[in-house]
């Protein structure tokens, strides 16, 4: 027998339309509990599973958020328990008529006077840290990377008091790609880009094997990079000639295949001389005060349970309005995520060309799942279905809330920069780390990560502040979790609560005078860059 249930039977609906709510109490609930309302449950309800408020006849609506997450397959009585297998989910909303920019005129108040302490760039992004990263252009060298990182920590970092850390920007791209295909651009530019993330001070240097196919002079064409000059002979010249050292502008770049390395320590030398400008540049960046419109917030969720769009999610959701009203850049994610809820991102766009592109990006996106036989429903996890979404189309409506109430200014394409604040649609896999290197490419300098189930997630190039769903989590990884949003649930803060607290959080965070638990622990998940292109 378990443990009478220390609270009351609560359940939560999102919508007074709805005809399911779902049950908060930790460990659930069991069949015979009488509900506040006089409903009896009449099966044994899991926590964060639905329950059918009114009898459902077959082929009728469950309603959750106001939206038909699916269509009862028999009878199902007041009191059940709703789960995915009773449910037929509905087909994706079509692409065409969609509402273009009509949700109307925002009317939220320009929040004003929050700041944070950050390093102004040359380019005038801001970053949160201060943090050397070494670009890598191919797989085959990140075994030397890894040894010459770590060279560098021991050796060159206590002389730079001022620099947080020295990471290589690893992957598993560079050959054995069909580099000229269409599709290769993503993975590129989104390797260019985080490059040139504002968390590393626009100081680039890049580690080479010498014959792979992204060139150096490939990744960071003239022209597309500004970075000071190196001096004479820092430039280390491949020995197949494939590198052009003449190329304007000078690019740091060390390659293991140049004649002039005789033995596995002259490369790691090689690096660590490398190291040494960058490192003293950075030890010289001070952080300033600068406004809250500076934070370049990335929000996502992993791991999600029903929870997720009922505490967590929504939390954010404030938040992020609260970020845009101080006029700061948002960006949401997760295609498969928010496919189902393309209607209401198409109203919320700023002009119908806008709205255009997020329709166009859910369409390439449809098509890269057709192409492997696979559409938006591959998206949920085991872990999701145990956690009590049934389907894409409830997870969607709850991964959505992230994006708050905010006019839908900007669409980025997977791997490109952003070019204005504001709220965006950054178009990324729902892939926790294809998602979290992508939005690093676009320029994100703080990352919000929502998760139910539960993941240790972290990124080493950006701080990731982790906010949990249940209490029951929060409580069990309370030294991996920086923010409990189940307090929602239990009826101990609001939403606005939640929202502002985290709003805060962001400030002090990204100001370096708080860490959260990812970066205290070191945990941090790779790069993964997207690649549709084909492999050879
Ligand atoms: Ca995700």
């Amino acid at each position: 027998m378990s443990a009478p249930n220390p609270r009351p039977p609560l359940t939560i609906r999102m919508h007074a339309a709805d005809n399911v709510a779902i049950v908060a109490n930790d460990g659930g609930l069991p069949a015979g509990t009488v509900l506040p309302s006089g409903l009896t449950l009449v099966d044994r309800v899991p926590q964060g599973h639905k329950v059918a408020l009114v009898p459902i006849a077959k082929d009728a609506a469950v309603l959750r958020y106001n939206v038909p997450i699916g269509y009862a397959l028999q009878d199902i009585p007041a009191g059940a328990w709703v789960h995915e297998r009773m449910l037929h989910m509905p087909a994706a909303r079509s692409l065409a008529d969609l509402p273009r920019s009509t949700a109307g005129a925002w009317n939220a108040e320009p929040l004003e006077g929050y700041t944070f302490e950050g390093y102004r760039n040359a380019d005038g992004s801001v970053g949160t840290r201060n943090i050397l990263a070494i670009t890598t252009t191919v797989q085959c060298v990140a075994g030397v990377v890894d040894f010459a990182v770590q060279r560098i920590k021991e050796q060159l970092l206590p002389r730079y008091p001022n620099v947080d850390d020295v990471i290589g920007l690893e992957h598993s791209y560079g050959c054995g790609v069909a580099i000229d295909a269409p599709d290769a651009i993503i993975p590129i530019r989104t390797l260019r880009n985080i490059s040139k993330n504002p968390n590393f001070g626009g100081e680039v240097m890049v580690v080479s094997l010498g014959c792979e196919k992204l060139q150096p002079d490939r990744l960071f064409p003239a022209g597309g990079i500004a970075i000071k000059p190196v001096a004479a002979g820092a430039v280390d010249t491949g020995s197949t000639g494939q590198f052009d050292a003449k190329k304007e502008p000078a690019l740091d770049v060390v390659c293991l295949q140049a004649e002039k390395h005789v033995g596995f320590m002259s490369m790691i030398d090689s690096v660590l001389e490398s190291a040494v400008p960058h490192l003293e540049r950075l030890n010289a960046r001070q952080r300033v005060t600068v406004p809250a419109s500076e934070l370049v917030v990335g929000v996502q969720c992993g791991g999600s349970d029903a929870f997720s769009g009922v505490t967590a999610n929504p939390a954010v959701g404030f938040c992020t309005d609260l970020l845009v009203r101080a006029g700061a850049t948002v960006m949401f994610s997760e295609t498969t995520e928010v496919r189902d809820a393309v209607d209401q991102m198409t109203a919320r766009a700023t002009t119908p060309e806008i709205a255009d592109a997020m329709a166009r990006e859910m369409a390439w996106y449809d098509a890269y799942l057709g192409r492997g036989q696979a559409d938006r429903s591959a998206n949920t996890t085991p872990g999701n279905k145990a956690g009590g979404l049934s389907n894409i189309v409830e997870k969607a409506m709850g991964s959505i809330i992230k994006s708050g109430t905010a006019p839908i200014s900007g669409v980025l394409s997977p791997g490109e920069k952003l070019q204005h604040k504001g709220l965006h649609y950054a178009a990324t896999p729902a892939s926790d780390f294809i998602c979290g290197t992508l939005q690093l490419a676009a320029g994100m300098n703080l990352h919000v990560f929502t998760t139910g189930r539960g993941t240790p997630y972290g990124l080493a190039e950006c701080p990731v502040i982790k906010v949990a769903t249940r209490t029951d989590l929060a409580r069990r990884w309370h030294d991996l979790m920086d923010v409990n949003a189940g307090r929602i649930a239990d009826g101990e803060a609001s939403i606005e609560d939640l929202g502002w607290e985290l709003f805060r959080l962001m400030l002090d965070v990204a100001s370096g005078r708080k860490k959260t638990w990812a970066e205290q622990w070191k945990l941090h998940n790779a790069l993964v860059l997207f690649n549709p292109a084909p492999i050879t």
